[in-house]
């Protein structure tokens, strides 16, 4: 695999269940998934040739790399149409519930390298990096799910990758995952404060994502006080504060952009 040119090791291109060009949409992130099972490049175009189905690369157990759909088509990989116009769908191989350490290594530096070549940024889970599972019900990404060691190592390792890339140097040693914290999870950085509500109905959830439970809601004008911890998960920023009751509540400060922004659903007083 040539990193800095995106040319694989192999090419073996569809000739159908795939769509040319990105119809008027603008590539923006990438989608991980795994094959549910121990799969060659050779063995993904087969498949794909009967199943209306398909990827952009396939990343091997051995860590050898196809490209199946060109970069500039779009792939049928994520079940959700918008999501595949604008993203590079990429597969893994994976043995059980383990991934290979040549698999992750290969895996990662394909990530770190595609956010290079097209300007995506640095690889961040749940910003500019989505599992399938975010855009339809489905067990993928399997082992690279977040909250897994495998997980933890290959976003770790890829953003290594990416800085390093982008520095023209080479990345340190692999991270081992185990004493990563969990992912997407900050503090210590002057994010607490005092923050105002800006929309009519900002929920108030028992856990930092969407599948937390409702447990209160915020309307415009209140004021919350957040603590110094933030998560970015399905796609936005998380607070946290303590409640009345005792108990840690979390809230949605807006869009995870990587920066404040005018829309926010709360904003610094
Ligand atoms: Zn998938």
């Amino acid at each position: 695999m040539d990193f800095d040119k995106l040319q694989a090791d192999v090419n073996m291109l569809l000739t159908r269940h795939f769509t040319k060009g990105r119809s008027g949409h603008k590539l923006k992130f990438t989608v991980v998934h795994y094959n549910a099972g121990d799969l060659t490049v050779e063995q993904c175009y087969n498949i794909w040739q009967s199943c209306e189905a398909s990827a952009h690369y396939q990343v091997e157990s051995g860590g050898r790399i196809g490209q199946l759909v060109n970069d500039s088509d779009t792939a049928w990989h994520a079940r959700d149409w918008d999501a595949n116009c604008e993203s590079i769908g990429i597969e893994h191989a994976n043995q059980g519930d383990s991934i290979t350490d040549a698999c992750l290594e290969s895996g990662a530096h394909l990530l770190a390298a595609i956010h290079k070549y097209y300007g995506l940024g640095r690889p961040e889970w749940g910003v500019n990096v989505f599992p399938h599972s975010h855009f339809a019900a489905t067990q993928c990404p399997g082992p690279l799910r977040e909250g897994t060691t495998y997980h933890n190592r290959y976003m770790a390792r890829a953003q290594q990758w990416y800085d390093a890339m982008e520095a023209g140097t080479e990345p340190g040693d692999a991270p081992t995952g185990e004493t990563t914290q969990p992912s997407g999870e900050h503090s210590g950085q002057g994010f607490g404060g005092r923050y105002r509500c800006t929309v009519n109905y900002l929920r108030v959830r028992d856990a930092p994502g969407l599948s937390g439970t409702e447990v209160a809601h915020y309307s415009a004008g209140e004021a919350v006080t957040l603590d110094d911890w933030y998560k970015i998960a399905d796609g936005y920023v998380w607070g946290r504060y303590t409640g009345y009751s005792g108990k840690v509540r979390y809230v949605a400060v807006g869009k995870a952009t990587g920066k404040p922004e005018a829309d926010d659903y709360l904003v610094r007083v």
